[in-house]
């Protein structure tokens, strides 16, 4: 188990290494208050999905960051029942009786999506839960750059970077280590004008 994990960590790190790409999301937002639903879905956007933890709530907490009350609301308003949270820290085997992602459902009114791998893995389930076979249907919305936007963009997906998190309070060191080193990256990669993997929406950046 732990060496099929490494594997895995020591496979995307190569991608990555050898496409920097994967981890330059579409569209870099302050926070979920800056994303434009409506034009997403004009643009074509089918289904919008978003990480949990430092995107939409604070670390390991249950209930929508309360700023984001309105911002919520409109993408509900324009998504219906066509947003998903694909969170590591609920809905996977880690989350004892899907208590975690049951709580989120029930305080946040949209699914969690179960399924057995992290991301940036598990990008089928996402796709079948959509019961599409268009990726690029799907906007994925998270605060980290090796989880959230490598999985988007491994998977085809319009790729939203929400760049100020929540707080840092209990979110763990380790966490709080990586967000710093790969905005550094971001930053690096940018700089250099590394593009993001060419998606037909393109043209749907927020700025
Ligand atoms: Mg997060």
């Amino acid at each position: 188990m732990v060496q099929s994990f490494n594997l895995q960590g020591v496979i995307y790190a190569f991608r990555v290494l050898t496409r920097p790409r994967l981890v330059v999301p579409h569209s870099v937002v302050k926070d979920i208050r800056d994303i434009n639903y409506q034009k997403l879905k004009e643009g074509g956007i089918q289904t919008i999905a978003f990480d949990k933890d430092n995107c939409l709530t604070a670390p390991y907490d249950n209930q929508l960051h309360p700023p984001f009350k309105d911002s919520w609301n409109e993408c509900k308003k324009v998504f219906g029942t066509n947003i998903v949270i694909v969170s590591n820290s609920a809905g996977t085997s880690d989350d004892h009786q899907y208590n975690k992602a049951k709580a989120i459902e029930e305080n946040l009114g949209v699914k969690v999506l179960r399924r057995e791998e992290k991301k940036p893995g598990g990008g089928e389930a996402l796709l079948k839960y959509c019961k599409t076979t268009d990726p690029s249907t799907i906007a994925f919305v998270g605060d980290r750059l090796l989880t959230d936007v490598l999985f988007g963009n491994l998977n085809g997906m319009f790729t939203i970077f929400t760049k100020q998190i929540v707080t840092e309070k209990g979110d763990n060191p380790i966490a709080l280590k990586l967000r710093r080193m790969e905005h550094k990256v971001l930053e690096w990669l940018l700089m250099r004008g590394v593009k993001p993997p060419s998606h037909p929406l393109i043209n749907l950046k927020n700025e």
